[in-house]
């Protein structure tokens, strides 16, 4: 068949003729190896400081490629698994002060159905009574942050060995941040009950959004209430080293990460609960 004829019948077909087909097992071994990521920021940030500061931040991941998707969002692709579960286990990543959110590309999903409003972070529970101190009242409250991924249980020492108990939780970004609850107590007077997120970025103290500070707020405010969030949701600083190693980790996604949550720079045995969301 000569060129002439070749493209008539080319021409011929119509996408209503098109039978295209699937690869999941390609499909499924890609997506393994890739993240989808956006910065929460309301202005386009410069993509080339921001590659460079992923790339110094990952230096513990080598040679993973960083694609322009759009503004403020990136494509990354790994070369093993591991590799994007090792950068999955240490979420949240701040870069230049803003909070970048990862996900996954599902298989049968298009890269722009891939929702980025999304973000995972370990909040600590401040200001419970001792009383108030279990797995249920952990559920709960996680519940209502977001989506409670976790809860931080130690084996041996329980839920109460600390000050605070810590979750993990998927919250979404375009709505203000939590900042804790009044808890009423039977014969004792109301106390607060705060949520400390940690690594948590600058924020809008106006409306508690990520992506924005209070000069730049668009979201109505009333002029008493212009300040209504501060540093008060930021977690003090907590030393891996001191926290327990984690096991039976699952991501949000449901996948069983095959590596600690945080590095296991101590020997005490713990593990914590894993919520299905
Ligand atoms: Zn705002």
């Amino acid at each position: 068949m000569d060129i002439e004829a070749l493209i008539s019948q080319t021409e011929a077909l119509s996408w209503q003729d098109l039978q295209l087909k699937t690869t999941p097992e390609a499909a499924k071994s890609s997506s393994e190896k890739i993240l989808v990521g956006r910065l929460v920021a309301d202005r386009p940030l410069n993509k080339f400081a921001i590659h460079s500061c992923i790339k110094a931040s990952w230096k513990f991941v080598q040679n993973f490629l960083i694609e322009d998707m759009d503004v403020n969002k990136f494509i990354f692709t790994f070369r093993t698994p591991q590799d994007k579960l090792r950068v999955l286990n240490q979420r949240p990543w701040n870069f230049k002060g803003h909070l970048m959110i990862l996900k996954q590309w599902s298989p049968g999903a298009t890269i722009e159905e891939v929702s980025l409003n999304e973000a995972i972070f370990n909040v600590q529970l401040d200001g419970l009574p001792l009383d108030h101190f279990n797995l249920e009242n952990a559920v709960d409250i996680g519940k209502v942050i977001g989506k409670l991924i976790k809860v931080e249980v130690d084996p041996i020492y329980g839920l109460a060995f600390r000050k605070f108990i810590r979750i993990k939780v998927a919250i979404d970004v375009t709505i203000p941040l939590k900042k804790g609850f009044p808890l009423k107590r039977f014969g004792n007077k109301e106390v607060w009950i705060a949520f400390k997120y940690e690594k948590l970025v600058d924020f809008c103290y106006a409306c508690g959004r990520l992506g924005h500070s209070q000069i730049f707020c668009g979201f109505p405010t009333s002029t008493l209430q212009k300040i209504r969030f501060g540093p008060a949701l930021r977690a003090e600083y907590y030393s891996p080293q001191n926290l327990p190693s984690m096991q039976n980790t699952e991501d949000e996604a449901g996948n069983m990460e095959s590596e600690d949550i945080l590095p296991s720079q101590n020997n005490a045995p713990s593990a914590e609960l894993a919520i299905g969301i």
